[in-house]
């Protein structure tokens, strides 16, 4: 492809995905295919000559877009949202243009020294505790998801625990709420299953560290080894909030390294008012991640992690073969991220956050978080007023969990029935045993409107 051929090509594209977004309302959310559908309208084999790919919007509209769920529609309220707001698109565009490989320092500076920085503002924009900031003991990176961010800080707490061997005698401990990247991080990083303790929770579906602490200091009277523990802010099914400083303070006494999982929750702490939910305790824990990706207007994949010790990290990461030494390496002025992190290579993720982040301002960022909340606590209040419905968990940030009164079977009904009409997209969770519709509020271009249309089509079905 030459050059005058990309900037036509480039052109068209940046056309259909402008179109795509300015009528993505009026495709139903959730995608009506078939298995097999889209598959089938491929060829099976591959082309043996190639094309000028003029055809190629054409494909895009009619065999592609049909088969997509709309993530980015202002109708999507499933799990949750998973922004790629326009000026992030441009990021990734651009990202992928300069095409460079940042493994290293000596690799592109630029993608280092961008990314430190970058790591910074959202210290300062979260008003996240100092000892995160490159220029303490701390420092943050990005990695592609809250999932590596768990793994990592596991093998980085196994390292201080006992060094670079397997240990059946080590435990780690989270709550029964927490996301489903803990145990399956224990499985990728080779331990048993019956390593990981399941701790229960309150009321509300936090963590009690009260059984937090039985089951530590029993494990140490049967011999075995705490060596992690994994607090969440904001949790996948109710986003409830363990109470990471009580949890920091048992996890300390028993030298376990302590991570918290922010991954939604994370981003509301641009707005300051919402701090006190997001931050509290965060200066006593040793690792830290949420997700841009999800709330903070970036394009997947943007996650954010910080250690509060660098060096706990990177000297369990770090392996230094030969073919990758280099003086700038040596000099121990700069930082590496591929000893940060699972992968060694990796790509230019800060250029679109970067990009996010002078578009929006910290004005446009807390503005934008604050409006899903403040819809949220409206919607929380017409379900409490509604005598068909009943909420089953607080609404600390932005996501709404509620059910029918009559039971399981009726709630189930209005959600098929809400993404069967394919004007919106819910999806459900189980709380205390009972099925449990959730609207999850965080997309782009979503406002108030469309949280009322979405309420009045369920109140029709109640
Ligand atoms: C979404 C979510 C995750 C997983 O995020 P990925 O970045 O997709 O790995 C982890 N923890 C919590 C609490 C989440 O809500």
């Amino acid at each position: 492809m030459t050059t005058d051929q990309f900037r036509t090509l480039g052109h068209e594209l940046i056309d259909f995905i402008a179109d795509y977004r300015d009528n993505i309302a009026d495709y139903p959310v959730l995608s009506q295919v078939e298995p097999g559908e889209i598959a089938g309208q491929l060829n099976a084999t591959p082309p043996e000559h190639g094309e000028d790919l003029s055809g190629l919007v054409e494909d895009l509209r009619s065999m592609i877009a049909p088969g997509l769920t709309h993530w980015q529609s202002p109708n999507f309220f499933a799990y949750f949202s998973a922004n790629a707001s326009l000026p992030s698109v441009l990021g990734e565009l651009v990202s992928a243009g300069f095409g460079v490989q940042g493994m290293l320092w000596a690799t592109s500076p630029a993608a280092t020294e961008v990314e430190t920085v970058m790591m910074d503002w959202l210290v300062d924009l979260c008003g996240l505790p100092g000892g995160f900031h490159s220029s303490s003991n701390g420092g943050g990176v990005m990695l592609d998801s809250a999932s590596s961010a768990v793994l990592t800080s596991m093998v980085a707490a196994r390292y201080r625990a006992v060094g670079h061997r397997s240990a059946p005698e080590l435990r780690a401990y989270t709550s029964n709420q927490a996301h489903s990247s803990v145990l399956k991080g224990m499985r990728v990083a080779g331990f048993a299953d019956e390593q990981l303790r399941s701790i229960d929770v309150d009321a509300e579906f936090a963590m009690r560290s009260d059984l937090l602490a039985e089951a530590m200091t029993q494990d140490v009277a049967d011999g075995y080894v705490p060596f992690f523990v994994v607090g969440t802010v904001g949790t996948t099914s109710s986003t409830a909030i363990d109470p990471i400083a009580e949890i920091a303070t048992i996890a300390t006494e028993h030298g376990a390294w302590i991570h918290v999982d922010a991954a939604f929750a994370g981003s509301a702490a641009v707005a300051p008012e919402l701090r006190p939910r997001v931050n509290s305790g965060l200066e006593a824990v040793d690792s830290y991640s949420f997700n841009p990706h999800k709330w903070l207007l970036t394009n997947f994949d943007a996650a954010a992690y910080w250690v509060a010790d660098q060096h706990s990290l990177t000297s369990a990461m770090a392996i230094v073969p030969e073919y990758l030494k280099n003086a700038a390496t040596e000099s121990g002025q700069v930082i590496d991220y591929r000893d940060w992190m699972v992968p060694l290579g990796r790509r230019f993720r800060a250029l679109k956050l970067w990009m996010v982040i002078r578009w929006y301002g910290a004005e446009g960022l807390r503005a934008f978080v604050r409006d899903h909340v403040a819809i949220a606590q409206e919607l929380s209040g017409w379900v409490d007023e509604h005598s068909s419905f009943e909420r089953l968990s607080p609404t600390p940030f932005s996501l709404v969990c509620f059910a029918h009164v009559e039971g399981d079977d009726r709630t189930q009904e209005i959600v098929e029935a809400i993404n069967a009409a394919g004007t919106h997209y819910v999806t459900h969770t189980v709380l205390n045993g009972r099925y449990t519709l959730r609207v999850a509020i965080g997309s782009v271009t979503t406002d108030r409107t469309h949280v009322e249309a979405l309420w009045r089509d369920i109140v029709a079905l109640g």
